[in-house]
């Protein structure tokens, strides 16, 4: 029978360290839970720990931070070989802090994570651990790479990751709306008091007009879009029918397809009706088909389709433009991602989102030769 480990949680939210607690409860580890980085490292600095297997540090703590905490915990010999796993919120500040590093010892996971990749990715530091620290390096390469081999194995846990990685950015997007707001109403203020001003003097070109316009339009609609991102925004739902949805935006499809000389087809399946946000749904639709249509060269075809899947109801929408590259396809969906020269970038941000409030899956396909998004939703259950 193999000595405990310790385990080492340092969280300053006391709910967040019992959830920590009932993911990682075990026979085999000693969990320690601490309340700030100062008490982290009082408790380096006073204890044992050579039995310490882990340290698993939140990023985001009032005073000293995840990271402050860590490269502390990393200067000091005593210390400098214990793994850390960074639990964060934030995606870029941590891949960029976490560039310093040594890789190794260092390892993270996003909020909100599965409970079974934080699980395995313990478990794996800690069969590291349990190895003679001489044959530390090696083990440690092996233990990375059978726990990568794990995840893989797994094609569920590898699609979930990618669901939870969404997610996390969906959050972002919370924090990021103030500010936003504020850097775009700054310049709106100011170029309507110039159009005011202008309009009593008549001296303006007419073309500079139409371009504040243009910038005051584009300024207002990354607004729009943006708020419908908001978190916790209600949704309304109500029983509704794609079908009658999609028929009831067809002229204005059509429309938008012959200004630029493009077809657009429509595929009516047999299928039920869904708890479904009509202007939500409008929305989805909307920003989707405006892509596959800026996506396509005059002649290209843009079609929808509805079917059912087993007991999913489908919604296809496949275009044949351009197609996105596969370094891209990850990116779809973040916010403020985009390849156009004048694109907001939160169109599909906002897709995914009113996805996420229907539990419906988007699926992308893209080639050369075109792309297709396919939104699976359940039926009530
Ligand atoms: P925007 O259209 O303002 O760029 P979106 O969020 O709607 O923002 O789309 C983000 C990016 O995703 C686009 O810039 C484009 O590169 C890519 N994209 C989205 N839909 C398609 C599509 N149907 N075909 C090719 N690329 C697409
Ligand atoms: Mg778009």
């Amino acid at each position: 029978m193999e000595n405990k480990v310790d385990i080492l949680m340092v969280d300053d939210r006391p709910e967040n360290l019992l959830t920590l607690e009932a993911v990682l409860s075990s026979p085999d580890y000693r969990l320690i839970g601490l309340r700030s980085g100062e008490d982290a490292l009082r408790y380096t600095m006073r204890e044992d720990m050579q039995n310490v297997a882990v340290i698993l540090l939140d990023v985001q703590m009032p005073g000293m931070s995840g990271f402050e905490t860590a490269k502390l915990i990393k200067d000091r010999e005593k210390t400098k070989d214990i793994p850390i796993i960074f639990i964060t919120a934030i995606n870029k500040s941590a891949e960029h802090v976490l560039q310093g590093y040594q890789a190794g010892s260092i390892d993270y996971m996003f909020k909100p994570f599965h409970p079974e990749v934080l699980k395995l990715k313990v478990d794996a530091f800690v069969q590291m651990h349990r190895f003679h620290q001489n044959q530390y390096d090696y083990l440690e390469r092996l233990v990375r790479e059978r726990t990568r081999e794990l995840i893989i194995a797994s094609e569920e846990r590898v699609a979930w990751e990618k669901e939870m990685a969404k997610l996390a950015r969906l959050n972002l997007i919370g924090e990021m709306a103030a500010g936003i707001a504020h850097e775009i109403r700054n310049p709106m203020t100011t170029i309507r008091g110039f159009l005011q001003m202008s309009k009593k003097n008549q001296s303006m070109a007419v073309e500079y007009i139409d371009i504040m316009l243009e910038e005051l339009n584009r300024a207002n609609g990354i607004i729009t879009e943006f708020l419908s991102l908001a978190k916790n925004k209600t949704t309304h739902f109500e029983e509704a029918h794609l079908n009658e949805i999609i028929a009831s935006m067809q002229p204005l499809i059509q429309a938008e397809a012959m200004l630029s000389d493009k077809h657009f087809h429509v595929n009516y399946g047999e299928i039920g009706s869904l708890q479904l946000d009509e202007k939500e749904i409008r929305q989805l639709i909307l920003n989707m088909a405006i892509n596959g249509l800026e996506a396509m060269a005059p002649g290209g075809a843009f079609t929808i389709s509805t079917y059912m899947e087993g007991n999913a109801v489908v919604l296809k929408l496949e275009d044949q433009g351009s197609g996105i590259k596969e370094e891209y396809v990850e990116k779809l969906g973040t916010p403020f991602f985009t390849t156009k020269e004048n694109g907001t970038g939160l169109g599909l941000a906002v897709c995914y989102s009113i996805a996420a409030r229907h539990r419906a899956t988007i699926d992308v396909k893209s080639s050369s030769k075109g792309t297709a998004f396919t939104i699976r939703f359940q039926p009530a259950g």
